[in-house]
């Protein structure tokens, strides 16, 4: 019988392995063959020195200190393409969401964070609703006033009934209002009877960035809220 080697094994954690067992039950990490084919066509290949198979491979490893570490998950676009082309179908960027929402909110990208925060009380840029109201008209105004041949271009807000109901990524109005008018001009070219709404309006949801479900669910419930309560039939979500 072969002698005990004298070594004492290291007990690996892997508390991060446990818990994406359980979170993503359908991506079974344990049969990743190494054969790095979610590299091909990862845009986060090579950022922050890590690729989805290395990454992988720390997480199988029980590395966790490395992969709470680093910020490869944020270089992760959740594009979803490795899991196409995995043969064993691991979702990378679905076990990377899961690592997200693992950080401490404090230990995020603190822009994306605060993006969330903001959504939850209202848009993500926290610009006013009344500005909101206010910059639609001005832009709708100006159109009126230097092409005449958009002169009866609309730009409803809470249009009771509208069949559409339309959102808006929150930056246009805030930061390049012009940006806005193309969609109307198309909606209207094509006849559609649509409506904005005064509040809850942005289309962007930055709480599915932070991995917050919670957060995620609560702004879309608000925003079906929103339609509902308008009695709009289509919900058009520009995101
Ligand atoms: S494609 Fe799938 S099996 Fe191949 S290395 Fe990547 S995760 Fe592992
Ligand atoms: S989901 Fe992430 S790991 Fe997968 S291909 Fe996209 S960026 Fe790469």
């Amino acid at each position: 019988m072969p002698k005990k080697a004298n070594v004492k094994l290291k007990k690996i954690k892997a508390k991060i392995k446990e818990h994406i067992n359980e979170a993503v039950p359908q991506s079974n990490i344990n049969y990743c063959l190494t054969c790095g084919l979610c590299v091909s066509g990862c845009p986060a290949s090579g950022l922050e020195g890590l690729d989805p198979r290395k990454f992988l491979r720390l997480i199988v490893l029980g590395q966790d200190e490395e992969i709470l570490g680093t910020d490869w998950i944020y270089s992760c676009t959740m594009c979803a393409r490795c899991k196409y082309a995995c043969p064993m179908g691991i979702d990378i960027g679905r076990i990377v969401y899961e690592l997200r929402g693992m950080r401490p909110k404090d230990k995020r990208p603190p822009n994306l964070q605060r993006s969330c925060d903001l959504q939850k009380k209202s848009n993500s840029t926290g610009i006013p609703n009344e500005d909101f109201v206010w910059v639609v008209g001005d832009v709708l105004e100006e159109v009126h006033q230097n092409e005449p041949d958009w002169a009866d271009l609309k730009a409803p807000i809470d249009k009771k009934g509208a069949k559409y109901y339309l959102n808006q990524n929150a930056k246009e109005p805030t930061v390049e209002p012009e940006e806005m008018v193309p969609l109307w001009k198309i909606l209207h070219a094509a006849g559609i009877d649509w409506t904005y709404s005064s509040k809850w309006w942005d289309g962007a949801n930055y709480c599915l960035f932070t991995g917050d479900p919670q957060d995620w669910e609560y702004t879309v419930r608000k925003q079906a809220e929103t339609v509902d309560s308008l009695g709009c039939r289509y919900y058009i979500n520009t995101e």
